[in-house]
Protein backbone atom coordinates (compact mmCIF):
# COMPACT_ATOMS: atom_id res chain seq x y z
CA UNK A 1 0.00 0.00 0.00
CA UNK A 2 1.18 3.63 -0.64
CA UNK A 3 2.35 6.13 1.86
CA UNK A 4 -0.26 7.66 3.99
CA UNK A 5 -0.19 11.45 3.40
CA UNK A 6 -3.15 13.65 4.49
CA UNK A 7 -6.61 12.55 4.17
CA UNK A 8 -5.33 9.05 4.37
CA UNK A 9 -4.80 9.17 0.45
CA UNK A 10 -1.18 7.44 -0.68
CA UNK A 11 1.25 10.16 -1.53
CA UNK A 12 3.17 7.45 -3.37
CA UNK A 13 1.24 5.14 -4.70
CA UNK A 14 1.81 1.42 -4.66
CA UNK A 15 3.08 0.51 -7.83
CA UNK A 16 5.99 2.20 -7.24
CA UNK A 17 6.04 3.41 -11.03
CA UNK A 18 4.09 7.21 -10.82
CA UNK A 19 0.81 5.78 -11.60
CA UNK A 20 -2.44 5.34 -9.45
CA UNK A 21 -3.22 1.45 -9.19
CA UNK A 22 -6.99 1.27 -10.00
CA UNK A 23 -9.97 -1.31 -8.83
CA UNK A 24 -13.11 -0.65 -10.62
CA UNK A 25 -15.71 -2.29 -8.87
CA UNK A 26 -18.78 -2.63 -11.50
CA UNK A 27 -16.49 -1.87 -14.47
CA UNK A 28 -19.04 -3.51 -17.47
CA UNK A 29 -21.43 -0.88 -16.41
CA UNK A 30 -22.04 2.53 -17.12
CA UNK A 31 -19.67 4.74 -14.98
CA UNK A 32 -17.63 2.04 -15.04
CA UNK A 33 -16.74 1.82 -18.58
CA UNK A 34 -16.55 5.39 -18.69
CA UNK A 35 -13.98 4.83 -15.60
CA UNK A 36 -12.33 3.08 -18.30
CA UNK A 37 -12.39 5.89 -20.66
CA UNK A 38 -10.65 7.87 -18.31
CA UNK A 39 -7.86 5.40 -17.53
CA UNK A 40 -6.92 4.61 -21.40
CA UNK A 41 -6.86 8.79 -21.99
CA UNK A 42 -4.50 9.01 -18.75
CA UNK A 43 -2.50 5.66 -19.24
CA UNK A 44 0.42 7.88 -18.40
CA UNK A 45 -0.80 8.45 -14.70
CA UNK A 46 -3.73 4.81 -14.13
CA UNK A 47 -3.35 1.81 -14.65
CA UNK A 48 -6.22 -1.03 -14.45
CA UNK A 49 -4.97 -3.67 -12.08
CA UNK A 50 -8.16 -5.05 -10.61
CA UNK A 51 -11.42 -5.55 -12.31
CA UNK A 52 -14.91 -7.08 -10.73
CA UNK A 53 -18.56 -6.97 -12.08
CA UNK A 54 -21.80 -8.19 -11.42
CA UNK A 55 -22.42 -11.24 -13.87
CA UNK A 56 -21.36 -10.38 -17.57
CA UNK A 57 -18.21 -13.12 -17.64
CA UNK A 58 -17.67 -12.40 -21.25
CA UNK A 59 -17.57 -8.23 -20.82
CA UNK A 60 -15.61 -8.59 -18.10
CA UNK A 61 -12.81 -11.03 -19.73
CA UNK A 62 -12.94 -8.47 -23.08
CA UNK A 63 -11.82 -5.87 -20.53
CA UNK A 64 -9.38 -7.35 -19.04
CA UNK A 65 -7.68 -8.49 -22.11
CA UNK A 66 -7.49 -4.95 -23.49
CA UNK A 67 -5.69 -3.67 -20.12
CA UNK A 68 -4.17 -7.15 -19.50
CA UNK A 69 -5.30 -7.09 -15.95
CA UNK A 70 -5.15 -10.26 -14.20
CA UNK A 71 -7.08 -10.09 -11.17
CA UNK A 72 -10.66 -10.52 -11.71
CA UNK A 73 -13.69 -11.23 -9.76
CA UNK A 74 -17.39 -11.97 -11.03
CA UNK A 75 -19.95 -11.28 -8.21
CA UNK A 76 -22.69 -13.70 -9.53
CA UNK A 77 -23.77 -16.34 -11.89
CA UNK A 78 -22.19 -19.69 -13.06
CA UNK A 79 -18.67 -19.88 -13.37
CA UNK A 80 -17.39 -18.93 -16.77
CA UNK A 81 -15.88 -21.76 -18.82
CA UNK A 82 -14.59 -22.40 -22.61
CA UNK A 83 -14.71 -19.46 -25.15
CA UNK A 84 -16.33 -17.10 -22.54
CA UNK A 85 -12.54 -17.62 -20.70
CA UNK A 86 -10.21 -17.33 -23.79
CA UNK A 87 -7.76 -15.44 -24.27
CA UNK A 88 -7.37 -14.46 -20.40
CA UNK A 89 -4.19 -12.75 -19.72
CA UNK A 90 -0.93 -15.38 -18.14
CA UNK A 91 -1.71 -16.32 -14.70
CA UNK A 92 -4.99 -14.47 -14.36
CA UNK A 93 -7.43 -14.96 -11.02
CA UNK A 94 -10.52 -14.94 -11.66
CA UNK A 95 -12.39 -15.45 -8.06
CA UNK A 96 -16.10 -15.84 -7.85
CA UNK A 97 -18.96 -14.44 -5.03
CA UNK A 98 -19.26 -11.23 -3.21
CA UNK A 99 -16.65 -12.06 -0.78
CA UNK A 100 -14.27 -12.39 -3.96
CA UNK A 101 -15.24 -8.09 -4.96
CA UNK A 102 -14.34 -7.24 -1.57
CA UNK A 103 -11.15 -9.24 -1.71
CA UNK A 104 -9.86 -7.14 -4.57
CA UNK A 105 -10.21 -4.00 -2.70
CA UNK A 106 -7.15 -5.29 -0.20
CA UNK A 107 -4.64 -6.18 -3.19
CA UNK A 108 -1.60 -4.25 -2.41
CA UNK A 109 -1.40 -2.96 -5.80
CA UNK A 110 -4.47 -1.46 -6.03
CA UNK A 111 -3.93 2.41 -4.33
CA UNK A 112 -7.94 3.94 -5.40
CA UNK A 113 -10.62 1.68 -5.72
CA UNK A 114 -13.88 2.91 -7.86
CA UNK A 115 -17.00 1.93 -6.78
CA UNK A 116 -19.17 1.38 -9.68
CA UNK A 117 -21.74 -1.31 -8.77
CA UNK A 118 -24.99 -0.50 -8.98
CA UNK A 119 -27.26 -0.79 -5.60
CA UNK A 120 -26.98 -2.08 -2.02
CA UNK A 121 -24.32 -4.99 -2.80
CA UNK A 122 -21.96 -1.90 -2.87
CA UNK A 123 -21.88 -1.87 0.96
CA UNK A 124 -19.42 -4.68 1.78
CA UNK A 125 -17.12 -3.45 -1.04
CA UNK A 126 -17.50 0.52 -0.22
CA UNK A 127 -16.56 -1.09 3.58
CA UNK A 128 -13.87 -2.97 2.98
CA UNK A 129 -11.74 -0.55 0.66
CA UNK A 130 -12.15 2.03 3.14
CA UNK A 131 -10.97 -0.32 5.99
CA UNK A 132 -8.43 -0.96 3.72
CA UNK A 133 -7.30 2.73 3.42
CA UNK A 134 -7.24 2.73 0.12
CA UNK A 135 -9.22 6.24 -2.37
CA UNK A 136 -12.63 5.34 -2.70
CA UNK A 137 -13.77 7.07 -6.09
CA UNK A 138 -17.98 6.43 -4.90
CA UNK A 139 -20.33 6.76 -7.51
CA UNK A 140 -22.19 4.43 -5.81
CA UNK A 141 -25.28 6.27 -3.87
CA UNK A 142 -27.21 3.48 -2.48
CA UNK A 143 -24.48 2.42 0.06
CA UNK A 144 -24.69 5.68 1.49
CA UNK A 145 -28.47 5.38 1.55
CA UNK A 146 -28.76 2.63 3.63
CA UNK A 147 -25.65 2.25 5.65
CA UNK A 148 -24.58 6.22 5.68
CA UNK A 149 -23.09 6.08 9.48
CA UNK A 150 -20.87 2.52 8.57
CA UNK A 151 -19.71 4.01 5.46
CA UNK A 152 -18.37 7.46 6.71
CA UNK A 153 -17.41 6.07 9.76
CA UNK A 154 -15.34 3.87 8.53
CA UNK A 155 -13.77 6.90 6.19
CA UNK A 156 -10.65 8.75 7.18
CA UNK A 157 -10.55 12.62 6.44
CA UNK A 158 -10.90 13.07 2.81
CA UNK A 159 -10.86 9.31 1.67
CA UNK A 160 -14.23 9.25 -0.04
CA UNK A 161 -14.20 11.28 -3.20
CA UNK A 162 -17.48 11.33 -4.46
CA UNK A 163 -18.54 10.24 -8.23
CA UNK A 164 -21.66 11.53 -8.67
CA UNK A 165 -21.88 14.67 -11.10
CA UNK A 166 -24.04 16.72 -8.10
CA UNK A 167 -22.02 15.74 -4.95
CA UNK A 168 -18.62 16.48 -7.57
CA UNK A 169 -19.64 19.76 -8.17
CA UNK A 170 -20.91 20.68 -4.64
CA UNK A 171 -16.97 18.75 -3.42
CA UNK A 172 -15.83 21.16 -5.54
CA UNK A 173 -17.16 24.67 -4.67
CA UNK A 174 -15.79 23.88 -1.13
CA UNK A 175 -12.26 23.16 -2.02
CA UNK A 176 -10.72 26.29 -0.27
CA UNK A 177 -14.20 27.02 2.12
CA UNK A 178 -13.34 26.87 5.93
CA UNK A 179 -15.15 24.64 7.74
CA UNK A 180 -18.63 25.48 9.01
CA UNK A 181 -18.65 27.88 6.25
CA UNK A 182 -21.69 26.03 3.74
CA UNK A 183 -25.29 27.26 4.80
CA UNK A 184 -27.00 25.93 2.08
CA UNK A 185 -26.82 23.20 -0.93
CA UNK A 186 -28.65 23.86 -3.71
CA UNK A 187 -28.95 20.52 -5.31
CA UNK A 188 -29.98 20.92 -8.93
CA UNK A 189 -32.17 18.08 -10.87
CA UNK A 190 -33.37 17.69 -14.54
CA UNK A 191 -36.68 17.14 -13.28
CA UNK A 192 -36.34 13.34 -15.46
CA UNK A 193 -38.05 12.83 -18.71
CA UNK A 194 -41.61 13.23 -17.58
CA UNK A 195 -41.14 16.39 -15.71
CA UNK A 196 -44.81 18.48 -16.28
CA UNK A 197 -46.37 15.11 -15.92
CA UNK A 198 -49.73 15.10 -13.31
CA UNK A 199 -50.09 11.46 -11.67
CA UNK A 200 -52.35 9.95 -14.24
CA UNK A 201 -50.05 10.71 -17.12
CA UNK A 202 -46.83 9.33 -15.31
CA UNK A 203 -48.99 6.19 -13.93
CA UNK A 204 -49.31 5.25 -18.36
CA UNK A 205 -45.83 5.64 -18.81
CA UNK A 206 -43.92 2.19 -20.18
CA UNK A 207 -40.66 0.76 -19.72
CA UNK A 208 -39.32 1.66 -22.77
CA UNK A 209 -39.98 4.89 -22.52
CA UNK A 210 -38.68 5.56 -18.73
CA UNK A 211 -35.30 3.83 -19.99
CA UNK A 212 -35.28 6.29 -22.79
CA UNK A 213 -33.39 9.31 -21.06
CA UNK A 214 -33.28 12.12 -23.15
CA UNK A 215 -29.82 13.88 -21.82
CA UNK A 216 -27.89 10.96 -20.06
CA UNK A 217 -27.18 7.00 -21.15
CA UNK A 218 -26.56 5.23 -17.55
CA UNK A 219 -27.47 2.08 -16.11
CA UNK A 220 -31.29 0.39 -16.09
CA UNK A 221 -31.78 1.41 -12.61
CA UNK A 222 -30.90 4.87 -12.03
CA UNK A 223 -32.70 5.70 -15.38
CA UNK A 224 -35.82 4.42 -13.71
CA UNK A 225 -34.89 6.35 -10.77
CA UNK A 226 -34.37 9.62 -12.44
CA UNK A 227 -37.94 9.37 -14.42
CA UNK A 228 -39.45 9.14 -10.63
CA UNK A 229 -37.00 11.42 -8.93
CA UNK A 230 -35.74 9.10 -6.57
CA UNK A 231 -32.34 9.52 -8.15
CA UNK A 232 -32.48 12.97 -6.42
CA UNK A 233 -34.33 12.00 -2.47
CA UNK A 234 -31.43 9.17 -2.71
CA UNK A 235 -29.24 12.05 -3.82
CA UNK A 236 -30.38 14.26 -1.39
CA UNK A 237 -29.77 11.81 1.51
CA UNK A 238 -26.37 10.82 0.07
CA UNK A 239 -25.51 14.74 0.31
CA UNK A 240 -26.18 14.76 4.22
CA UNK A 241 -23.54 12.26 4.52
CA UNK A 242 -20.64 13.37 2.52
CA UNK A 243 -21.40 17.09 3.47
CA UNK A 244 -22.19 16.47 7.38
CA UNK A 245 -25.44 18.93 6.21
CA UNK A 246 -28.90 18.31 7.67
CA UNK A 247 -31.75 17.53 5.34
CA UNK A 248 -32.76 20.97 6.18
CA UNK A 249 -29.87 22.46 4.52
CA UNK A 250 -30.44 20.29 1.21
CA UNK A 251 -32.59 22.03 -1.37
CA UNK A 252 -34.13 20.61 -4.38
CA UNK A 253 -34.03 22.84 -7.88
CA UNK A 254 -35.29 22.01 -10.90
CA UNK A 255 -32.83 22.92 -13.93
CA UNK A 256 -33.73 21.53 -16.93
CA UNK A 257 -30.61 22.63 -18.52
CA UNK A 258 -28.29 20.41 -16.36
CA UNK A 259 -25.84 23.31 -17.10
CA UNK A 260 -25.02 23.64 -13.72
CA UNK A 261 -24.70 20.55 -11.89
CA UNK A 262 -25.03 21.96 -8.01
CA UNK A 263 -24.15 24.88 -5.77
CA UNK A 264 -23.34 25.60 -2.58
CA UNK A 265 -24.37 28.74 -0.86
CA UNK A 266 -22.11 29.82 1.96
CA UNK A 267 -23.41 32.10 5.32
CA UNK A 268 -22.02 35.34 3.82
CA UNK A 269 -24.65 34.63 1.34
CA UNK A 270 -22.11 34.17 -1.89
CA UNK A 271 -23.14 31.60 -3.98
CA UNK A 272 -20.80 29.18 -6.08
CA UNK A 273 -21.84 27.09 -8.86
CA UNK A 274 -20.09 24.40 -10.67
CA UNK A 275 -20.99 24.22 -14.76
CA UNK A 276 -19.43 22.03 -17.07
CA UNK A 277 -20.12 19.49 -19.93
CA UNK A 278 -22.43 17.03 -19.08
CA UNK A 279 -19.96 14.04 -19.16
CA UNK A 280 -19.67 11.80 -16.36
CA UNK A 281 -16.09 10.99 -17.29
CA UNK A 282 -15.17 14.63 -15.41
CA UNK A 283 -16.77 13.62 -11.80
CA UNK A 284 -14.85 10.18 -12.25
CA UNK A 285 -11.57 11.62 -13.49
CA UNK A 286 -11.72 14.42 -10.72
CA UNK A 287 -12.38 11.82 -7.89
CA UNK A 288 -8.83 9.96 -8.96
CA UNK A 289 -6.93 13.13 -10.13
CA UNK A 290 -7.65 15.47 -6.57
CA UNK A 291 -6.02 18.08 -5.50
CA UNK A 292 -4.74 18.38 -9.19
CA UNK A 293 -6.68 18.63 -12.66
CA UNK A 294 -5.70 16.50 -15.67
CA UNK A 295 -6.32 17.41 -19.29
CA UNK A 296 -10.16 17.11 -20.20
CA UNK A 297 -12.09 13.98 -20.91
CA UNK A 298 -15.06 15.70 -22.81
CA UNK A 299 -15.61 18.85 -25.66
CA UNK A 300 -15.61 22.18 -24.08
CA UNK A 301 -19.20 24.10 -24.04
CA UNK A 302 -19.56 27.09 -25.77
CA UNK A 303 -21.44 29.27 -23.33
CA UNK A 304 -22.20 31.59 -25.87
CA UNK A 305 -24.35 29.07 -27.83
CA UNK A 306 -25.85 27.79 -23.72
CA UNK A 307 -28.99 29.70 -24.33
CA UNK A 308 -31.25 30.47 -20.80
CA UNK A 309 -30.84 28.87 -17.51
CA UNK A 310 -34.10 28.02 -16.32
CA UNK A 311 -34.58 27.27 -11.99
CA UNK A 312 -38.12 26.28 -10.36
CA UNK A 313 -39.24 23.81 -7.46
CA UNK A 314 -39.79 19.93 -8.05
CA UNK A 315 -43.39 18.59 -8.27
CA UNK A 316 -43.72 16.65 -5.13
CA UNK A 317 -47.23 15.62 -5.36
CA UNK A 318 -46.35 13.93 -9.22
CA UNK A 319 -43.14 12.44 -8.18
CA UNK A 320 -43.95 11.38 -4.23
CA UNK A 321 -40.13 9.18 -4.52
CA UNK A 322 -38.76 12.52 -3.76
CA UNK A 323 -40.63 13.57 -0.60
CA UNK A 324 -40.58 10.27 0.78
CA UNK A 325 -36.83 9.88 0.55
CA UNK A 326 -36.50 13.36 2.18
CA UNK A 327 -38.81 12.10 5.14
CA UNK A 328 -36.42 8.90 5.29
CA UNK A 329 -33.49 11.37 5.50
CA UNK A 330 -35.56 13.09 8.31
CA UNK A 331 -36.39 10.36 10.35
CA UNK A 332 -32.84 8.81 9.54
CA UNK A 333 -31.98 5.81 11.41
CA UNK A 334 -32.40 2.76 9.55
CA UNK A 335 -35.62 3.98 7.72
CA UNK A 336 -33.43 5.51 4.22
CA UNK A 337 -32.42 1.23 4.27
CA UNK A 338 -35.68 0.21 4.15
CA UNK A 339 -36.92 2.75 1.66
CA UNK A 340 -34.22 2.01 -0.53
CA UNK A 341 -34.43 -1.67 -0.27
CA UNK A 342 -38.21 -1.14 -1.31
CA UNK A 343 -37.18 0.85 -3.59
CA UNK A 344 -34.57 -1.49 -5.60
CA UNK A 345 -37.12 -4.55 -5.49
CA UNK A 346 -40.11 -2.01 -6.98
CA UNK A 347 -37.65 -0.08 -9.58
CA UNK A 348 -37.25 -3.66 -10.85
CA UNK A 349 -40.65 -4.85 -10.64
CA UNK A 350 -41.66 -1.87 -12.77
CA UNK A 351 -38.59 -2.37 -15.81
CA UNK A 352 -40.08 -6.05 -16.13
CA UNK A 353 -43.51 -5.30 -16.47
CA UNK A 354 -44.89 -6.17 -12.92
CA UNK A 355 -45.94 -2.45 -11.90
CA UNK A 356 -47.02 0.69 -12.84
CA UNK A 357 -44.14 3.38 -12.53
CA UNK A 358 -47.13 5.33 -9.85
CA UNK A 359 -46.94 1.96 -7.77
CA UNK A 360 -43.08 2.48 -6.92
CA UNK A 361 -44.30 5.44 -4.56
CA UNK A 362 -46.54 3.47 -3.02
CA UNK A 363 -44.71 -0.19 -2.38
CA UNK A 364 -41.73 2.43 -0.79
CA UNK A 365 -45.00 4.16 0.71
CA UNK A 366 -46.01 0.56 2.47
CA UNK A 367 -42.97 -0.57 3.24
CA UNK A 368 -42.06 2.75 5.38
CA UNK A 369 -45.05 2.78 7.05
CA UNK A 370 -44.29 -0.72 8.82
CA UNK A 371 -40.64 0.00 9.62
CA UNK A 372 -39.99 1.03 13.11
CA UNK A 373 -36.71 3.46 12.06
CA UNK A 374 -34.16 1.97 14.73
CA UNK A 375 -30.56 3.26 15.18
CA UNK A 376 -28.10 1.80 13.24
CA UNK A 377 -25.56 -0.57 15.06
CA UNK A 378 -23.89 -2.92 12.52
CA UNK A 379 -23.36 -4.05 9.25
CA UNK A 380 -25.58 -7.01 10.19
CA UNK A 381 -28.33 -4.76 11.08
CA UNK A 382 -28.42 -2.74 8.08
CA UNK A 383 -28.41 -6.50 6.13
CA UNK A 384 -31.12 -7.76 8.09
CA UNK A 385 -33.23 -4.73 7.42
CA UNK A 386 -32.38 -4.32 3.96
CA UNK A 387 -33.72 -8.57 3.53
CA UNK A 388 -37.02 -7.79 5.37
CA UNK A 389 -37.75 -4.74 3.66
CA UNK A 390 -37.16 -6.47 0.18
CA UNK A 391 -39.24 -8.87 1.18
CA UNK A 392 -42.40 -6.68 2.54
CA UNK A 393 -41.76 -4.87 -1.11
CA UNK A 394 -42.00 -7.94 -2.71
CA UNK A 395 -45.78 -8.73 -1.55
CA UNK A 396 -46.55 -5.56 -1.81
CA UNK A 397 -45.64 -5.83 -5.49
CA UNK A 398 -47.57 -9.42 -5.95
CA UNK A 399 -50.39 -7.88 -4.29
CA UNK A 400 -50.65 -4.80 -6.77
CA UNK A 401 -50.47 -7.00 -9.40
CA UNK A 402 -53.18 -9.05 -8.14
P1 LIG B 1 -25.04 -0.18 -14.46
O1 LIG B 1 -26.21 -1.04 -14.22
O2 LIG B 1 -24.78 0.33 -15.82
O3 LIG B 1 -23.72 -0.95 -13.99
C1 LIG B 1 -23.64 -1.64 -12.77
C2 LIG B 1 -22.36 -2.45 -12.71
O4 LIG B 1 -22.28 -3.12 -11.45
C3 LIG B 1 -22.24 -3.56 -13.77
O5 LIG B 1 -20.90 -3.64 -14.19
C4 LIG B 1 -22.64 -4.81 -13.00
O6 LIG B 1 -22.08 -5.99 -13.59
C5 LIG B 1 -21.99 -4.50 -11.67
N1 LIG B 1 -22.47 -5.22 -10.48
C6 LIG B 1 -23.75 -5.45 -10.08
N2 LIG B 1 -23.74 -6.09 -8.89
C7 LIG B 1 -22.44 -6.24 -8.53
C8 LIG B 1 -21.76 -6.81 -7.41
N3 LIG B 1 -22.45 -7.35 -6.40
N4 LIG B 1 -20.41 -6.79 -7.39
C9 LIG B 1 -19.69 -6.27 -8.41
N5 LIG B 1 -20.27 -5.70 -9.50
C10 LIG B 1 -21.62 -5.70 -9.55
O7 LIG B 1 -25.14 1.03 -13.40
P2 LIG B 1 -24.52 2.51 -13.52
O8 LIG B 1 -25.46 3.39 -14.21
O9 LIG B 1 -23.11 2.41 -13.99
O10 LIG B 1 -24.56 2.96 -11.99
C11 LIG B 1 -23.66 2.44 -11.02
C12 LIG B 1 -23.79 3.25 -9.75
O11 LIG B 1 -23.37 4.60 -10.00
C13 LIG B 1 -25.22 3.37 -9.21
O12 LIG B 1 -25.21 3.37 -7.82
C14 LIG B 1 -25.69 4.72 -9.72
O13 LIG B 1 -26.67 5.31 -8.90
C15 LIG B 1 -24.40 5.52 -9.68
N6 LIG B 1 -24.36 6.64 -10.63
C16 LIG B 1 -24.47 6.40 -11.96
C17 LIG B 1 -24.44 7.46 -12.87
C18 LIG B 1 -24.52 7.22 -14.36
O14 LIG B 1 -24.41 8.17 -15.13
N7 LIG B 1 -24.70 6.01 -14.83
C19 LIG B 1 -24.31 8.76 -12.40
C20 LIG B 1 -24.19 8.98 -11.03
C21 LIG B 1 -24.20 7.90 -10.15
MG1 LIG C 1 -26.36 12.52 -9.96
Amino acid sequence: MGERGPGGLARRNALGEGRLGVCILGCTGSIGRQALDVCRQHADKLKVVALAAGSDARGLVRISREFGVTDLALAHGERATGDALSGLPQGTRLAYGEGAVEDLTLLPDVDAVIVAIVGAAAIGPTLAALKAGKRVALANKECLVAAGSLVVGAAGPGQILPVDSEHSAIFQCLQGEPEGALSRIWLTCSGGPFRGFDRERLSGVTPDEALAHPTWSMGPKITVDSATLMNKGLEVIEATWLFDADVSQVTVLVHPQSAIHSMVEFSDGSVKAQLGPQDMRIPIQYALSHPKRWGAPAESVDWRAQGPLEFSAPDLETFRCLGLAIEACRVGGTLPCAMNAANEVANLAFREGRIRLTDIDVVIEAVMDATAPETVSDLDHVLAVDERARRQAAVCVSKLRA
